[in-house]
């Protein structure tokens, strides 16, 4: 298990990818919350028996994996039904993510997630970074990428942690306002902290 880990959170399209990628150069294992999360419920883990057999075969694809649009939908509507959901795949995540850490071998992890302030994932952390971004910018970043409407996006980013909230939760903050120089030199200092931190 990696000694020291640096948990890695922001909102939608605030920067996390460009953020962990750059300390993935720099040599720092990764683990990514987002990937163990698809793995506990790819086809043949318990947990997408588990879904199956609460929900039916329409929660699935003709290939046996998960149908995530139909799941969303289903736990959207019943707050209880996602619930459950999270009950099921919250600890099988965390379990998936420790494997990730346990086989770290760099100075330091970074785990990724966007949830790591709303689960038990910051425990695991000895340090909170967060990537801040004003509104407008996420807007326009996240919507450009993902080529959806600027409401679906406002849309998520209402559901999602506040601001305010993840700022008085973090340890470091990059502002990632400006250009992607700007980001690698934001790396490079706080990877000098980290390593001083271990
Ligand atoms: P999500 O949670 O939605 O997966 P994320 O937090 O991982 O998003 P990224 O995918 O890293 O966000 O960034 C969102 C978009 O903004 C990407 O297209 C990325 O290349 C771009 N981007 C990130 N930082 C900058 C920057 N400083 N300058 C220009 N573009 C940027």
């Amino acid at each position: 298990m990696a000694d020291f880990i640096v948990g890695l959170t922001g909102g939608i399209g605030s920067g996390k990818t460009a953020v962990s990628d750059r300390f993935a150069k720099l040599g720092i294992a990764v683990i990514d919350a987002d990937i163990a999360a698809r793995v506990v419920v790819a086809p043949g883990r318990p947990a997408l028996v588990e879904i199956a057999a609460r929900f039916g075969d329409k929660v699935l694809l003709q290939d046996g994996s998960l149908n995530r649009a139909r799941l969303r939908e289903i736990v959207f509507a019943e707050p209880s039904e996602r619930l459950w959901l999270e009950s099921v795949t919250h600890p099988r995540i965390r379990d998936e993510i420790i494997d990730g850490l346990s086989r770290a071998e760099s100075p330091y992890a970074i785990l990724v997630s966007p949830l790591l302030m709303e689960t038990d994932q910051h425990q695991l952390c000895q340090r909170v970074l967060l990537v801040d971004v004003p509104e407008n910018v996420q807007l326009e970043r996240a919507s450009a990428r993902d080529g959806v409407s600027r409401e679906q996006i406002e849309a998520i980013m209402a559901a999602q942690t506040s601001r305010d909230a993840r700022r008085a939760k973090a340890d470091d903050i990059i502002v990632n306002d400006r250009d992607l120089a700007w980001l690698d030199s934001e790396v490079a200092r706080l990877h000098q902290l980290y390593l001083s931190c271990r």
